[in-house]
């Protein structure tokens, strides 16, 4: 990595500290050449796999593009799209694998998506999970009021 304030290439590490909960590492260097510091953030790859065997890096916005299309014609905004977006991907890294079958990025979604809309919740879910019949939308819905009712606990 070369220096920002000189662009010299050869920079040197003072120090390094595991940040994020164990999710990255934070180095403090100096540039040999102008003697400037500056900090770096090192962060795992993340790579999800497909149910087709190939991989690809996770990128946000496309593990979102199917919550996207579920929460057309919803009260739902960019911003909170980009949250929910940000809270996948802290999920992910929290359970710290640096390979994600892509189902489990879909089941990193439905928490978040069902706190911020039931009804995109229930459109993803059911493309997600293969809703077969009306039934399946019912045995959600009634999950669903079962635990609104109830406080949920959280941790
Ligand atoms: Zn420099």
């Amino acid at each position: 990595m070369h220096c920002p304030y000189c662009r010299h290439t050869d920079t040197r590490v003072l120090d390094s500290r595991v940040a994020d909960d164990g999710g990255s590492i934070r180095r403090r260097r100096t540039c040999s050449a102008c003697e400037r510091r500056f900090t770096t953030v090192e962060l795992m790859q993340l790579t999800v796999l497909k149910r087709s065997g190939a991989s690809e890096p996770f990128a946000r916005d496309k593990a979102i593009a199917g919550v996207r299309k579920a929460c057309k014609g919803r009260p739902v905004t960019e911003d909170e799209l980009a949250c929910l977006g940000q809270a996948v991907e802290d999920a992910l890294r929290l359970a710290g694998a640096a390979e994600i079958p892509a189902h489990e990025v879909g089941m990193a979604i439905l928490g978040p998506l069902r706190a911020l809309d039931e009804v995109a919740y229930l459109r993803f879910a059911s493309v997600y999970r293969a809703f077969e019949s009306a039934d399946d939308f019912e045995d959600e819905i009634a999950t669903l009021r079962a635990e609104r009712t109830q406080p949920v606990p959280t941790g």
